[in-house]
């Protein structure tokens, strides 16, 4: 009978064991069903900076609504010289963007076919920065079309999310995709310098990229297969469950490689002595946030250096870490800051140009609470949050005697901020402070069960505030909505915490 019993505990064990190693290949297995299907197949030509490329795409409508058209953000579109309302870079920023003087980007839609038929598609949205694809006949809820659309991307001499600059080329937001469609309308919000203008809904991708071969490829998703001839290479590269697909390369590239549970963590780098360490930084956040939060479900994590204006960008498995951040404290957090993001973006998605403060403030606060997690990088998140209220007070006192008033709320759409430092504080900064707060009010064990609550709920979804209210009432039992709303929508009083 013992034996018996034992055996069943063996084979109940194994069967466990077994899910429990396909556990986060589930999740994407689930999330990549019922979802649009991007292929992409593109030719990178190096010497001209051009790209050209097939786009099909198998659009699912799970809108919950008959649609008769499908309208596609043209992001490159904001990097051209007559850009006005939607521009990617602001006169202030222009100097770091543009090292060599301005230089064009955009998009040419070439043609649109619909269900393999020739379509008079419209360039639309305020700043040429939408495609509108009319349908033949309406597209009801949970079907699919096939939408192929062919085009060409004039890629800038600029340090930005998609340019190149000294030392790598940077594909991001590169391709028409798919603008959410939610309360009756395609979500159509432009290009924003302020922040990360974009919102878009999981699918899966796979994509096919000749480019010259003495460059190195750094993406979203597995690589499939490599094909290296004389003078190009191509890469087939498969993402499943994924918001968006990113690119970077570079012929300075070397990669240093680990892995982490089913996860391989991959470092592109150039110029870098402490790249062992940059690469341990990854691999400790990567473990911290799979233990504070939930597990990260794919199999590539890429940390990539390379040319950008800003400290650091999040697309799904990849980040970018700029190469302009040379003081190494701000380096590593730049690296926690970017994977916290997997969680807070890439797995939970939120409308970006709405509520920045959800996925901004959720990466600030996980990166603060890494640092007690992991004592050798000689911070603590009391460390982190003092200093944050710190400035944040006096952010408040300089604008107030600047402008005579100051508007805190959080709440705001994106082109809605007058600043790019008026939208880091409000969102970032502030964002970082009110989780702290509900913390104090809740202990912090329950705030890391709200944000894994959070993260288990919203899996592969996109969240709003009510969801995120939702997680903390749902842990806590406490009412907090009406103390989030005033934080929202400043009216907290910030003075009690001077
Ligand atoms: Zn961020």
């Amino acid at each position: 009978m013992i034996k018996k019993y034992s055996t069943l505990f063996v084979c109940i064990f194994a069967v466990v064991f077994l899910f429990a190693g396909c556990g986060d290949v589930g999740i994407l297995d689930s999330a990549s069903k019922n979802v649009s299907e991007y292929q992409i197949v593109a030719n990178l030509d190096y010497e001209n900076k051009t790209l050209t490329a097939t786009e099909n795409v198998k659009y699912y409508n799970n809108s919950g609504n008959d649609l008769n058209e499908v309208k596609f953000h043209l992001y490159p579109n904001a990097f051209r010289e007559d850009a006005e309302k939607y521009k990617a870079v602001s006169p202030t920023q222009s100097s770091r963007a543009y090292p060599n003087g301005f230089s064009e980007g955009n998009i040419t839609i070439q043609s649109v076919n619909v269900t393999q038929k020739n379509t008079d598609f419209v360039i639309s949205g305020e700043d040429k920065n939408i495609l509108s694809v009319p349908l033949d006949s309406i597209l009801k809820n949970n079907s699919v079309v096939e939408i192929e659309i062919k085009f060409q991307i004039l890629i800038p001499n600029c340090n930005h999310r998609f340019g190149y600059g000294e030392n790598t080329l940077n594909l991001g937001n590169w391709y028409p995709i798919a603008c959410v469609f939610e309360n009756g309308q395609f979500v159509t919000d432009g290009y924003s310098p302020n922040g990360d203008p974009f919102y878009s809904e999981i699918s899966n991708y796979l994509v096919k990229l000749t480019y010259p071969a003495e460059l190195k490829l750094a993406s979203t998703g597995n690589l499939l297969d490599l094909q290296n001839n004389e003078n190009s290479s191509t890469a087939t590269l498969s993402a499943k469950a994924v918001r968006d697909f990113a690119l970077v390369l570079s012929d300075k590239f070397e990669v240093k490689t680990a892995t982490l549970g089913e996860t391989t963590v991959n470092y592109y780098y150039y110029d870098d002595e402490n790249a062992s360490q940059h690469l341990q930084t990854a691999i400790d956040a990567l473990q911290t946030f799979n233990e504070m939060i939930g597990a990260y479900p794919y199999e590539v994590l890429n940390v990539v250096k390379t040319n950008f204006l800003q400290g650091g960008m999040e697309y799904p498995n990849l980040v970018y870490i700029s190469d302009d951040v040379d003081v190494e404290s701000e380096y590593n957090n730049v690296i926690i800051h970017e994977i916290a993001h997997q969680w807070w973006y890439g797995v939970v998605g939120n409308n970006e140009c709405e509520y920045a403060w959800i996925d901004e403030g959720l990466a600030e606060y996980s990166t603060a609470l890494f640092y007690d997690r992991n004592p050798n990088y000689n911070k603590t998140s009391a460390e982190v949050l003092g200093s944050a209220l710190s400035s944040y007070l006096l952010f408040c006192d300089v604008y107030n005697e600047v402008y005579d008033s100051l508007d805190t709320s959080m709440n705001r759409n994106i082109h809605d901020f007058n600043t790019e430092t008026e939208y880091v504080y409000l969102t970032y900064v502030k964002g970082v402070l009110m989780f702290d707060s509900i913390s104090e009010i809740i202990g912090e064990n329950k705030m890391i069960k709200v944000l894994q609550n959070f993260y288990a709920e919203n899996a592969m979804k996109n969240a709003a505030p009510a969801d995120l209210i939702k997680s903390f009432e749902d842990v806590t039992h406490k009412k907090l909505a009406s103390y989030i709303m005033s934080w929202l929508d400043g009216s907290v009083v910030f003075e009690e915490l001077r």
